[in-house]
């Protein structure tokens, strides 16, 4: 769901005010910024909810034709939104055909789950309610990183929210939530089933965050999801936890050395505060600094986006200034110049190039299935190149040794 305008405390930014309880308040003060991707979220949204009003309620055919062909006016519409909303479709489908008996659906949802969170609502993309389940499904449009639905926040709120909603009608005979987050542009489906039980003692464990979150008595907790945060760039608190490096070359302890490791003097470093330390960093303090140092590039290249707009605005950013970047020579009027080349005796086969399109342009023109059918057998995927990753990443490690045998596999 495209996040609710209007929540201080919405569900989508849950990851965060549970986390860092300053958050909501201290964005609410800074400009909102609104990008291109979320006004496509919003239209790809819109046809997902089409598609499945159409699926599981009564509308007719010539309704549906001309609500989709107005929405395929819209000057954001990309082809691509007709295909990933299939997929959608073809889950929720999915999702029902798991009840012994037709599930109710309901689509775009409002919800309520104040009773936890102060002024909390929300829309849900998909509700199912039959037998002892009620599921609920999340599309999301975005193609930055999956989103996984186990122990999810937002979902959680949502579910909250649905089970409070729909309590009069299915009084206590639902015992478990189902929980589906869908990102077909990154084939990224991902589920979490948890007991009603369960539901509810996370709602409880979370009512005193959400109430100091939204006293704004919160405190500033910095970490990944200050990516999402409007003050990113301009947080103090980020700033600090940022420049930890710095304070780190200070800190490494003079124990490093044992005793006859090294010639004193000639390769031993002293420190800021008189400490005689080992000149080499040990393995254990390079595995320690990536770990402080892990969000410093995006914080610095959230301060170069912010000063940047300063600076585009009019606004001075002591010591930093606009330049011109470097640019390419470009042709004023490209077949022109190509029809005036052609004119001065040169081939054509000389002045132009010949380029197959793309794996994933010709997945995108065919439609997987097609593509799967026609040229699955030509694809293969190589091993990726060795990439650094935290211990505690849900990815398999990777196995030099191995990968001298593994060649490449298919998809
Ligand atoms: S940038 Fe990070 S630490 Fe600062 S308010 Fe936002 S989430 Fe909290």
């Amino acid at each position: 769901m495209p996040p609710e305008k209007h929540a201080l405390l919405s569900a989508s930014a849950a990851s965060r005010w549970l986390t860092c309880t300053a958050a909501p308040r201290f964005e609410e003060g800074l400009p909102e910024s609104t990008s291109a991707y979320a006004a496509e979220g919003s239209l790809a949204h819109a046809i997902a909810e089409l598609k499945a009003l159409k699926k599981f309620t009564i509308m007719t055919g010539r309704t549906y034709s001309t609500r989709l062909n107005k929405l395929k006016k819209e000057p954001l519409y990309d082809p691509e939104m007709d295909k990933t909303t299939d997929l959608y479709l073809e889950h929720l489908t999915e999702q029902a055909m798991l009840y012994d008996s037709t599930p109710t659906v309901a689509v775009e949802v409002r919800v309520d789950f104040s009773e936890y969170v102060p002024e909390g609502f929300g829309t849900c993309d998909c509700v199912m309610i039959g037998g002892d389940t009620l599921s609920i499904t999340d599309y999301k449009h975005g193609k930055g990183v999956p989103v996984a639905a186990t122990g999810n926040p937002q979902m959680r709120l949502y579910a909250l929210g649905a089970l409070k909603r729909y309590a009069a009608v299915f009084g206590d005979t639902i015992k478990q939530v189902r929980m589906s987050i869908d990102q077909p542009r990154l084939n990224s489906y991902s589920t979490d089933l948890i007991t009603v039980e369960e539901l509810l003692d996370w709602g409880n464990s979370i009512k005193p965050i959400a109430q100091k979150a939204f006293s704004g008595l919160g405190e500033f907790v910095p970490g990944e999801h200050c990516r999402f945060c409007r003050g990113k760039a301009q947080c103090r608190a980020r700033a600090n936890a940022n420049s930890a490096l710095e304070d780190f070359k200070g800190c490494v302890p003079a124990a490093t050395i044992q005793p006859g490791e090294l010639v004193p003097q000639v390769h031993s470093y002293i420190t800021p505060n008189g400490n005689e330390v080992h000149p080499l960093l040990t393995d254990a303090e390079v595995g320690d600094l990536l770990i402080r140092g892990q969000h410093l590039i995006q914080w610095y290249k959230d301060l170069e986006e912010y000063a940047t707009k300063r600076l585009m605005d009019g606004k001075p950013i002591e010591g930093w200034k606009l330049v011109a970047g470097r640019s390419v020579r470009t042709f004023t009027d490209q077949d022109a110049a190509i029809q005036a080349v052609i004119a001065a005796g040169y081939d054509e086969a000389l002045v132009y190039d010949r380029k197959p399109k793309t794996l994933s342009e010709l997945e995108k023109l065919m439609g997987k299935t097609e593509f799967a059918e026609k040229i699955g057998s030509f694809v293969v995927k190589p091993l990726g190149k060795p990439t650094l990753a935290l211990a505690t990443d849900k990815r398999e490690a990777y196995n030099p040794a191995a990968s001298d045998f593994a060649g490449v596999v298919s998809e």
